[in-house]
């Protein structure tokens, strides 16, 4: 057994649909992470579209400029996943749709009769495949969310971050709705293998430095127990099943795609005196980089 301290890191401050990138975050899923090769993208994620695994393709992120007329048609489907904007340029006026992965191939299967969407974003992610019958529409473009003004921005720049911490803090974090998750799974990671080191690894408690010595002695009996259980029973059974018996403060690593303006809400509520200390501990120092990066947010 081992103790670590919890901990994030920021994936992305902008949208990204690179294959990579999609890729890196579904294998935290299965800590897969070392079966990344310089070719494995694609086809991983071929698997993860085959077997409606599309949860994860909603990390990739990426912004459209439209003409009038493909924005007006997608308006009209009033589309639950797409943030949607038109602001007067320097010359004329933009319409602008974000969307991640998921939302642009669930809505192009729906109506790929009447749009022509899937050049641009086949040339970006294995997602999409052009064939050469398909039409062009050469005034669909990429837009470069930084260039945006700040209003714009908050709904449209999407940020992705990976936490390290306890299965509590990941029941907490995943009651933020409007958001994409991608977990390392207890059903698929048996953590009697080697890659972990035929162990558990836990989450330091916050508690630790300012508690009695029996309450750690009690935590640390207890933690034990759970893993010597735990390595008893998947000795027979699958990891799903073995499970049952770990303590919540097993490690886990989760990561969230979120836009700015959700980012917002969750400071309000997880960067607060009122929430648990765990999550106080890492929303507190994120908060800052963000703000650092994006100084507009204060006044959201
Ligand atoms: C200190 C603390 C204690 C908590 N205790 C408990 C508890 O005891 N039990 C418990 O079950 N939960 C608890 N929670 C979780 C809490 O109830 C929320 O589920 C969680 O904080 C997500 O916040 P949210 O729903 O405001 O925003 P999000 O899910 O992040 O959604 C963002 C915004 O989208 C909008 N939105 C999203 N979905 C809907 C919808 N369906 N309808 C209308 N508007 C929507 C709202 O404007 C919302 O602010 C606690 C949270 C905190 C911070």
């Amino acid at each position: 057994m081992q103790v670590i301290e919890p901990s994030f890191s920021i994936l992305s401050l902008q949208g990204n649909i690179d294959d990579k990138f999609v890729e890196s975050i579904g294998r935290v899923c299965y800590k897969s992470e070392h079966n990344i090769t310089k070719s494995s993208a694609s086809k991983f994620i071929k698997m993860l579209t085959e077997r409606n695994h599309l949860a994860m393709i909603e990390h990739g992120v990426i912004t459209l400029s439209v003409p009038q007329k493909l924005y007006t048609f997608i308006k009209q489907k009033n589309p639950k996943f797409f943030q949607m904007n038109e602001y007067k340029g320097i010359k004329d006026k933009q319409y602008i749709i974000t969307g991640n992965l998921r939302a642009w191939k669930e809505f192009y299967e729906e109506y790929k009769q009447v749009i022509n969407i899937i050049q641009v974003l086949s040339k970006h992610s294995s997602v999409f495949t052009f064939t050469k019958s398909q039409p062009i529409n050469k005034d669909i473009k990429i837009v470069n969310t930084n260039m945006l003004h700040n209003f714009l921005q908050v709904d449209h720049i999407f940020v992705t971050v990976k936490f390290i911490s306890n299965r509590g803090f990941s029941h907490e974090l995943v009651r933020h709705r409007i958001a994409s998750f991608a977990q390392e799974s207890t059903r698929y990671c048996n953590y009697n293998k080697d890659k972990f080191g035929s162990q558990l690894t836990l989450i330091k408690p916050y508690w630790w430095n300012t508690s009695s010595l029996f309450a750690k002695i009690i935590w640390s009996f207890v933690s034990k127990c759970s893993e010597w259980g735990y390595k008893f029973l998947s000795k027979t059974l699958p990891p799903q099943a073995a499970r049952g018996i770990l303590i919540n403060d097993l490690t886990t690593e989760i990561v969230i795609t979120a836009s700015l303006k959700e980012w917002v809400t969750i400071f309000k509520l997880r960067a607060a005196k009122e929430a648990h200390p765990d999550m106080q501990k890492l929303m507190y120092p994120l908060q800052k980089i963000l703000i650092d990066k994006f100084p507009f947010l204060k006044d959201y």
